[in-house]
């Protein structure tokens, strides 16, 4: 509902390092994500829309990619990067941009403070308290930002996470990590179908059924999951009758595209 291509928690984790880089005259976003990213398709999109530039360093030897095809026709330079070299993102940056002052560093996802502090925003565009509000989590920084808000505003409602790859665990302390002071979350690793990116029939099925039943379409990597996570609970009564649950649509819908083969095999 945000932006179709600046979509859900992209905008949320972009919005502070647009402004910082504004107010910094800098006028060209650098990033990173590999070749089915919704961060660099946010961040493309969003240089285009305030008339910076965009450079993005892509994980990985030269593929083309639906996301891709967006990142570039919204104007943004893409530098393919061999796995070796992409884990020093920093060095990428300085080696690639020592003579550019208007080169503006954001981290992989757009990770940071400015993340933290623009999902903690969702929390104030609520309006009535939920028992449980339920979101995906890749890395967590939108868990992270949406815990931090939610505690502050509605101290009396639980965050569910959901995340998306296997073995989370490093995702539960990320997450953890972040907000400095002693809050609670719920945390369900068991709905990582094989690990990122991974799905199953019965989860192209659900994503099938649910967007015909709701006009509300769902991707495989995070809201799928999220969602799937979510039906399953109340199917196994995990909250009691009248709870009141929230769904976050942390948007993303390009990575859809990426499926579209195995959806015709259902
Ligand atoms: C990137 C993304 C996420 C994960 O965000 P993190 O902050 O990395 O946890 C969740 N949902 C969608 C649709 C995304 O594109």
């Amino acid at each position: 509902m945000i932006h179709p291509f600046i979509s859900g928690n992209k905008w949320r984790k972009l919005k502070y390092h647009l402004q910082t880089a504004l107010q910094q005259k800098k006028h060209h976003l650098v990033t990173f994500g590999g070749v089915w990213s919704n961060h660099l398709v946010a961040t493309a999109c969003t240089a285009a829309k305030f008339g910076l530039t965009s450079t993005a360093f892509i994980r990985g030897e030269e593929l083309q990619t639906d996301a891709l095809f967006f990142c570039k026709l919204f104007g943004m330079n893409l530098i393919f990067t061999d796995r070796e070299s992409y884990r020093d993102k920093k060095k990428l940056f300085a080696n690639e941009f020592e003579n550019d002052n208007s080169a503006y560093f954001i981290d992989e996802g757009g990770a940071g403070i400015e993340a933290l502090l623009g999902c903690a925003e969702l929390a104030s565009e609520l309006t009535e308290t939920y028992d449980h509000i339920f979101c995906a989590a890749g890395t967590g920084a939108t868990a992270a930002g949406l815990i931090k808000g939610v505690s502050e505003k509605y101290p009396e409602s639980r965050v569910s996470i959901v995340p998306v790859l296997k073995g989370a665990d490093f995702v539960r302390r990320e997450i953890a990590s972040q907000i400095t002071f002693e809050t609670d979350f719920d945390f369900y690793p068991d709905y990582h179908f094989g690990g990122y990116a991974k799905s199953s029939p019965q989860l192209l099925q659900f994503i099938k059924e649910f967007s015909a039943q709701t006009g509300i379409l769902l991707d495989p990597v995070y809201t799928g999951k999220m969602m799937f996570a979510l039906f399953d609970l109340v199917k196994k009564d995990q909250f009691p009758s009248k709870s009141t649950l929230l769904a976050i649509h942390t948007g993303g819908l390009t990575g859809l595209l990426g499926f579209k083969d195995k959806f015709s095999n259902l």
